[in-house]
């Protein structure tokens, strides 16, 4: 196994069983559910924004490794985030995963996100992956809405 294998292993397994503000955000202005029927993953994603900045986040729902680990490493990296950081945050993480032309691949602004790089190799483990982003994306975007990833 290669090094970056097994630190994403590690780092998977760790918000896994440690979910980062996994709880039930109280006063929140922005929220969506998402769903990925094409493994049963489920999130809702709460965000608090003033002023234009993510003063707070929290998620619940279940759902596989994979969307759990994202889901809780985002959290991680939009809080405190402005909105307009957090959705390029978004747009960095997508085009990374789906290996979009031309994507915006910031890797400095990825940090540890850049562990789940090695799920683009795996087109269904990419909607795993993104699910709570494209909640995140509806939040933002106040579509109220649940967002599938059909
Ligand atoms: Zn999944």
């Amino acid at each position: 196994m290669s090094q970056l294998q097994e630190l994403y292993q590690e780092v998977v397994l760790e918000h896994t069983r440690r979910p980062r503000n996994f709880r039930k955000l109280e006063g929140a202005t922005h929220s969506a559910r998402g769903y990925n029927p094409f493994c049963g993953d489920n999130v809702t994603l709460l965000l608090k924004v003033e002023g234009g900045v993510v003063k707070d986040v929290g998620f619940q729902g279940s759902g596989c490794a994979i969307s759990t680990s994202s889901a809780s490493m985002m959290t991680e990296g939009i809080k405190g985030k402005t909105v307009e950081e957090a959705q390029k945050l978004f747009t960095a993480f997508h085009g990374m995963v789906t290996r979009e032309q031309g994507a915006d691949f910031d890797a400095e602004l990825l940090g540890d996100l850049e562990i789940l790089s090695g799920v683009s190799e795996f087109p269904t483990r990419v909607k795993c992956a993104t699910l709570a982003w494209h909640a995140l994306q509806a939040a933002l975007t106040g579509r109220m809405d649940a967002v599938s990833t059909e």
